[in-house]
């Protein structure tokens, strides 16, 4: 009777103590996406926003609360509702990829950079007012959905080298989660880091002679200094980093593809400093990769937690995200695409 008793007591706290281990493991999902035939810069795109937790959350929340009938915010929903599920390998995006090209690019079907798609499709959220698309009143709760969204904003300050009299434009587009970096001529170190592009992204640049411009207040065209700016919001939860790896080449008259490496520290952790001398904190959350030329490639994700390559998931536990912010490169592609998640103190 005594061992009876013992038996159902054991019994009892086996399944007690199975019950705890399955809540106590957090379930990471971590599903493939088929590619539909060159899709890869699609489904690397997706996996990274899907990978950084914040910019994931906020997309979903707006997603789900939108009344959008467009079928490409509904196949947006469907694709991310379905990188969260822990059943099957691979989802197939197959309805989300004919409604991209059908809507994002109606005019340009050759369209497959990874970085033209995630800006493209950020600017049909905000034609669908999925996510805000106009400068609200500050203050106003839209207000800060807006600035959750828009947090980079650029511009470009003209200022006379005679009367220092200034003006100042906002860049195109006036305010974004993106930050497009342009690549400076590489230095001895054959490689880049961040503060660098930074430091290159906010040089002046003199205008005068066949460049000078006209200043209202002189009447006349005078020289101007001419400097770029760009302030991160405080509200900013996520950011993406773009270095400009394609660029049109006047030595060759072609496009080509800068593959220079882009380096960090292997903590992932960021610290950006904006025009005003603000300082944000942000860690890496997801890195698209690019593998080959302007002719083509191939495109896949590295994440925290592995290597998304269309339908092929590797979990490594980090180990891939390491190599690529220590080295600049994982495999044989170049890091494109830095989904950078705030860090709060
Ligand atoms: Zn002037």
């Amino acid at each position: 009777m005594k061992n009876k008793i013992y038996s159902v007591f054991m019994f009892v706290l086996l399944l007690l103590a199975s019950d705890l281990q399955a809540a106590d493991v957090p379930v990471v999902p971590n599903i493939g996406l088929k590619n539909q035939g060159s899709t890869c810069y699609q489904n690397a795109t997706l996996q990274a926003i899907h990978k950084c937790t914040t910019l994931h959350d906020l997309l979903m929340e707006q997603l789900a609360a939108s009344t959008s009938q467009d079928p490409l915010v509904t196949e947006l929903r469907n694709t991310l509702v379905s990188l969260q599920s822990t059943v099957g390998v691979a989802y197939n995006p197959v309805l989300f990829a004919n409604n991209v090209c059908s809507a994002l690019y109606a005019n340009d079907a050759g369209q497959q950079d990874a970085g033209d798609f995630l800006t493209t499709l950020l600017a049909r959220l905000q034609t669908e007012a999925v996510i805000p698309n106009s400068t609200p009143v500050p203050g106003s709760l839209v207000d800060e959905s807006f600035a959750r969204w828009h947090g980079v904003s650029t511009s470009r300050s003209l200022t006379c080298d005679e009367c220092k009299g200034g003006r100042r434009s906002p860049l195109l587009p006036e305010c974004t989660c993106v930050l497009s970096l342009s690549l400076p001529a590489v230095g001895p170190l054959g490689s880049y880091r961040l503060p660098e592009l930074l430091t290159h992204f906010a040089v002046q640049e003199v205008l005068e002679g066949d460049n000078a411009v006209l200043c209202e207040a002189c009447a006349a065209k005078k020289k101007h200094i001419g400097q770029l700016d760009f302030t991160i919001n405080p509200d900013l939860s996520f950011m993406v980093l773009q270095p400009k790896r394609f660029k049109f080449d006047m030595s060759t008259m072609a496009m080509s593809k800068i593959t220079t490496p882009l380096i960090f520290d292997e903590s992932g952790v960021v610290e950006i400093s904006d025009s005003n001398g603000e300082q944000s904190r942000f860690t890496i959350m997801s890195v698209v990769v690019h593998q080959g030329d302007v002719s083509g490639g191939h495109y896949w994700t590295v994440s925290r937690d592995g290597v998304y390559n269309d339908p092929t998931v590797t979990l490594d536990a980090g180990a891939a995200m390491k190599t690529l912010l220590t080295t600049g490169r994982h495999s044989m592609g170049e890091g494109y695409l830095y989904f950078l998640q705030r860090l709060r103190e």
